[in-house]
């Protein structure tokens, strides 16, 4: 995965969007072992996918071995690509910011047939993910509009090797656009506490969060 961290980041947008205020605290701490065993993964997967369809292979690539794990996502990838109509393959794509300030990412893989972009997001946790109205894939899609303008059909699947599943929804354009506006509207002068404060770097220095935390701690334990 890409180690380039935007302050308007996709796998934060949960936090984000409900609480611009959490943008004025900058993340703390190091990845611990979940989240390194995630980006290896992450690697591997996509090293493998590079090789298979002869994208750019970094240099020194030495063996790489799938375990269960990414070999699930691979499957699921490659049945993907197989439906599509010779699809243009982009693996771990770095989309920068562009003309909302600090909101960039990297799409684990991004499918485009014609107008059609199809975002795959690999989850190596054993927690649940909805796919539906899921903010984390809504601003992938947004930055893969960015990037290529010509899409105007949207899909998106998120793959969960852990728990067997997987599942794929889709958006139109103009629920795009939509989404757009609620990111351009999120204000940092805004605090609202939720469930969302459960992943804030502002937790335990949040006034906010302080009037709230019988019920923080509520949705924690729900
Ligand atoms: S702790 Fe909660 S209310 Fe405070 S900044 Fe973070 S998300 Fe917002």
């Amino acid at each position: 995965m890409s180690g380039i961290h935007h302050e308007r980041g996709p796998s934060s947008a949960s936090r984000w969007l409900h609480c611009g205020g959490s943008l004025t605290f900058s993340p703390s701490g190091e990845a611990g072992p979940e989240a390194l065993e995630g980006t290896r993964l992450h690697d591997v997967a996509a090293n493998l996918l590079r090789v298979k369809y002869h994208l750019d292979v970094p240099d020194a690539l030495g063996v790489i071995e799938a375990d269960e794990v990414v070999t699930t996502y691979l499957d699921f990838v490659e049945e993907q690509i197989a439906s599509l109509n010779d699809p243009e393959i982009h693996i771990e794509l770095y989309c920068p910011p562009t003309d909302i300030k600090d909101f960039g990412g990297t799409i684990d893989c991004l499918l485009i047939d014609d107008d059609l972009g199809h975002i795959i997001d690999l989850k190596t946790g054993f927690k649940f993910v909805a796919a539906k109205d899921n903010e984390q894939l809504l601003c992938y899609t947004l930055l893969a509009k960015k990037r290529f303008p010509q899409l105007k059909q949207f899909r998106q699947s998120i793959v969960q090797p852990r728990i067997n599943f997987s599942s794929t929804v889709s958006c139109s354009l103009e629920e795009l656009l939509e989404f757009e506006q609620r990111i351009k509207s999120v204000d940092k002068t805004d605090f609202a506490a939720g469930s969302h404060c459960d992943f804030c770097p502002g937790l335990g220095d949040c006034p906010a969060a302080d009037r709230n935390l019988v019920q923080i701690m509520s949705y924690a334990k729900s």
